[in-house]
């Protein structure tokens, strides 16, 4: 959509993206004619780019804090970026291009109930407009391992997309420790 309105710093080399679309086939053999880059060209990729993406990140969650505290909501809002190898693990698992990665620039948006996260949600996108296909409720239907969070996919001014993660402190907590501490958490519990 936007994407292609202007020339994309991700997009991948022209020789890939002709591999890419050239040979018609089943998905399986063009995904096989995509060169995949290594992590030290993603990292190089990625690297040019990166003062132009940590600022319109950092903006980006600027601008939302500034909305959400506008409101009565009270939000920790924070900026983040894709490391190089997460987004080729992406890219493999997905066969997609780097410009196709849409979370290399992030938001995580933390508030205290569900009904905030989805108030949240609401001025996310009054802000920028979003990409309804990427958009996954995990509040209303958490992973399989109990990871909860709303993600939406932005897309800025400059025609970068940008991933904002939506959750609840609980939520976080979850998150962060992840299935090992919610186990350990749950072992202790039936113990006392
Ligand atoms: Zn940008």
């Amino acid at each position: 959509m936007n994407n292609e309105r202007t020339p994309d710093p991700t997009a991948a080399a022209p020789n890939e993206r002709a591999q890419a679309h050239a040979a018609p086939g089943t998905a399986a053999q063009a995904a096989d004619k995509v060169t995949q880059p290594d992590c030290a060209q993603i990292a190089g990729s990625i690297a040019r780019q990166r003062p132009h993406r940590e600022q319109h990140t950092l903006d980006a969650a600027e601008r939302i804090r500034r909305r959400l505290r506008s409101s009565t909501l009270d939000a920790q809002v924070t900026a983040r970026l894709k490391s190089p190898c997460s987004a080729k693990t992406k890219m493999q698992q997905k066969s997609l291009e780097l410009h196709g990665v849409h979370d290399l620039c992030g938001v995580r948006v933390v508030v205290d109930t569900v009904k905030d996260c989805y108030a949240a949600l609401a001025m996310v996108h009054d802000i920028y407009p979003h990409l309804p296909e990427l958009f996954d409720d995990y509040i209303e239907q958490p992973k399989d391992n109990g990871y909860r969070s709303l993600h939406t996919v932005v897309v800025l001014p400059c025609s970068h997309t940008l991933e904002v993660q939506i959750r609840t402190h609980e939520q976080h907590r979850h998150a962060e420790a992840g299935e090992a501490a919610h186990w350990r958490y749950k072992l202790a519990a039936h113990r006392g």
